[in-house]
């Protein structure tokens, strides 16, 4: 049972950006900005300038009501748009198109592991409002002589998603914001690799100590810092810092838009839910029969989960047989997971776009196939999947094979032989391990004299020979069967 000691509670305000629509909340402006530049990709909306009209995006109502069920949460019968005032030089007409009362979805939860066991963190509310413009400063804030502003940004959809203070420590603010990512992932409604497509402001207090708020934190491991900086902070000294309240913000409905009637919409949405995180662990778990630490960590990324199965499936189709799940997991999550975590490299990920695998997926169809059928080794398949991740693209040992397996497979066939560590086959083995016992009497006299270390060094004499091709346990027995 964990005890909360200081009685920490974190409850999290996440804005996540909307950055898979077309277009903007409230205008036509198109959202694919950030390769482009500034104050490109604005218009009288979202530029706020008097007399504009805006006009609800469905797409983006539709994605807010996808996320909020699969978080569970009520869908609102009607949802209203509010005006929040506030003045900055990012939202030149001075108020932000947000939600109030009647968000689009409200009370819902998320499981995370909590620091004993499942923890149900619950969802006060998610809701719609548009992004801001963005300040750029030259150097440091405090030292630029000048302030730019970049309207791009303004008017992409936001959803704001609040959690109740649910949170005991910053290990589960992490947690919680890793499982929301996963979710969010799978529902395809964001781009997380984006600038600034997920934002936190955390909401901490400690007990006997004052709330306190922190905001824009951009990372999750930030958060994690942060959070842990404001509870040694608390106990040191107590905030007192206020919160703007609600009434600060002087609410009131948005009369250019029209309240929504959104309750019709949730049922047909519910049925283009995908499968989540939770539900696709369950199910490889029953399928595969692979560990529950294994299916946690594919489906805990939904580039793994998804190359994990289209491993599986190209493989049925170009072998005309099943690979066993369980080999599969072995290798592309406990050994090649972690190689390029290793390496700081990620599978990146675009649906449909093969090309961004750094690892296609025929390579390691051809060199499990290969492993299964024993043409190579266990060390000759690390050596070609090291060879295949430290090669830059385009470098002599690196080509994208599109065709199919069968050519991945040549193709990884090539680079052994080119590197002289093609699995040999039985007879050169047979050869290697007589020359080793006639080149080596003193070893063989040794462990004829009972010294079974002397057998290691007859091993290693093979491997020599055979330059690493062999696999060592058959040597072994090869020799055994020699020495008598
Ligand atoms: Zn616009």
């Amino acid at each position: 049972m964990y005890e909360n000691p200081d009685g920490v509670m974190i409850g999290l305000e996440v804005h996540v950006q909307l950055n898979k629509l077309k277009t903007k909340i409230f205008c036509g402006c198109a959202t694919d900005y950030h390769k482009d530049p500034p104050n490109s990709h604005v218009c009288p909306v979202c530029l706020g300038l008097p007399g504009s009209l805006p006009v609800i995006n469905k797409k983006a109502v539709e994605a807010a009501i996808k996320v909020g069920l699969a978080l569970n949460c009520r869908i609102e019968e009607y949802t209203q748009f509010y005006r929040k005032n506030y003045y900055y030089p990012d939202l030149p007409k001075g108020f932000q198109i947000s939600q109030y009362d009647f968000p689009i979805a409200s009370k819902g939860q998320i499981i995370i592991e909590g620091e004993d066991g499942e923890l149900i963190v619950r969802i006060t509310r998610a809701h719609l409002e548009e992004d801001p413009g963005r300040l750029v400063h030259e150097g440091t804030i405090d030292r630029s002589k000048y302030t730019l502003i970049d309207y791009n940004r303004s008017g992409m959809a936001l959803l704001e998603i609040v959690s109740d203070p649910d949170l005991r420590s910053p290990k589960e603010a992490r947690r919680y914001l890793d499982k929301l990512r996963n979710i969010l992932e799978y529902l395809d409604v964001f781009d997380g690799d984006l600038e600034g497509a997920l934002r936190v402001d955390a909401n901490i207090s400690i007990m006997g100590g004052q709330r306190a708020e922190i905001k824009n934190i951009s990372s999750h491991k930030g958060a994690e810092r942060a959070l842990l900086f404001e509870i040694v902070r608390q106990k040191i000294t107590l905030s007192m810092r206020t919160k703007e309240e609600a009434h600060d913000y002087r609410y009131f409905p948005e009369p250019d838009l029209m309240p929504l009637k959104v309750s019709g919409w949730a049922p047909e949405i519910k049925e283009t839910l995908p499968e989540l995180p939770d539900a696709r662990r369950m199910r490889f778990i029953k399928q595969y029969g692979i560990t529950d630490d294994q299916a946690k960590s594919l489906t805990g990324e939904l580039v793994w989960a998804d190359y994990y199965e289209q491993v599986l499936k190209i493989y049925e189709n170009e072998y005309g047989e099943k690979l066993d799940p369980k080999f599969a997991a072995a290798w592309i999550n406990d050994y090649l997971k972690g190689e390029m975590n290793y390496r700081g490299s990620t599978l990146t990920y675009a649906v449909g776009k093969v090309s961004h695998h750094l690892i296609w997926h025929e390579y390691t169809v051809a060199i499990l196939g290969l492993l299964k059928h024993e043409k190579i080794t266990d060390d000759n398949a690390v050596i070609i999947f090291r060879n295949l991740l430290d090669s830059p693209r385009g470098g002599s040992d690196w080509r994208p094979v599109k065709k199919a397996a069968d050519s991945a497979e040549n193709y990884v066939m090539r680079i052994l032989e080119e590197k002289g560590l093609l699995k040999v086959e039985g007879d050169i083995v047979e050869t290697a391990a007589f020359e080793a016992i006639n080149e080596n009497p003193q070893a063989v006299a040794d462990y004829k004299a009972g010294k079974e270390k002397a057998l290691n060094s007859l091993v290693g004499a093979v491997m020599k020979k055979t330059k690493g091709g062999a696999d060592a346990r058959k040597v072994r027995e090869i020799l055994l069967v020699k020495l008598g």
